[in-house]
């Protein structure tokens, strides 16, 4: 293997092991995910080797791919299962649709939305690079009222942050499925769990985070 590739497979293993240890990787199933994708192949060139930082990269258009720990917490929150239909909205770079992909197994699917095109075409090619392309469809569009084409979903994380939790998301999962959404204000949110129970919906707060605004009909104008 080239040098740099074994340096980035190294950093990978030891942010990984950080993750663990610092209690954000919890189950075997992430941490073989989490080894499993290579970040560095979803951030822009001039990033790469900040590729196994913990924090968030630029990856062009204001935007940026979030901080590993982050992906940890979320792939962990939302009940990893083999199979399960995804629905992510803000799919960015595609690295967290990837570690999601990894997690289901080939018998899962992603149905990633991003609004902004260049960023939806750079997700198709870096998804394509790191062997996902098959698990993980990138749609382009406001994906803040869901999706509604593939519905309904066992799973739909957020990576954008909304103003309240929008109502056509919990109309798009399937009964048993949860949705994981930051909402809060522009500087500093809450982690939201909602998990569909018939036409109950049951919310858990999983605690503060930091993300970029959901644009859209059912986001921030
Ligand atoms: N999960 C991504 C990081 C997402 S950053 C990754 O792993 O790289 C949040 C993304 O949400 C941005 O790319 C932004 O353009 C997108 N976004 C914001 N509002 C959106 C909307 N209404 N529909 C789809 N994508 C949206």
């Amino acid at each position: 293997m080239p040098t740099e590739g074994r340096i980035l497979l190294e950093a990978r293993r030891e942010l990984v092991e950080h993750l663990r240890r610092s209690g954000y990787v919890t189950t075997r199933l992430v941490e073989a995910a989490m080894l499993a994708v290579p970040r560095e192949l979803f951030v822009p060139e001039h990033n790469r080797p900040a590729s196994y930082a913990d924090h968030p990269l630029d990856i062009g258009h204001g935007q940026t791919i979030s901080a590993p720990h982050m992906v940890a917490i979320m792939v962990e929150a939302m009940g990893p299962r083999d199979g399960l239909r995804v629905l992510e909205v803000g799919g960015g770079s595609g690295y967290h649709a990837s570690v999601i992909a990894e997690v289901i197994g080939p018998r899962g699917h992603v149905w990633s939305v991003e609004r902004i095109e260049p960023l939806a075409a750079a997700a198709r090619r870096n998804l394509e690079a790191a062997g996902y392309a098959d698990r993980v469809t990138v749609l382009v569009g406001d994906g803040s009222c869901g999706w509604p084409e593939h519905a309904p979903y066992d799973r739909i994380s957020v990576a954008c942050a909304a103003p309240s939790v929008p109502d056509p998301l919990r109309a798009e999962l399937a009964d048993g499925g949860s949705l994981l959404i930051p909402v809060g204000g522009p500087y500093v949110q809450e982690l939201l769990r909602v998990t569909r129970r018939g036409d109950r919906f049951d919310v858990e707060d999983l605690g503060g985070c930091v993300f970029v605004p959901l644009r859209g009909r059912c986001g921030h104008s």
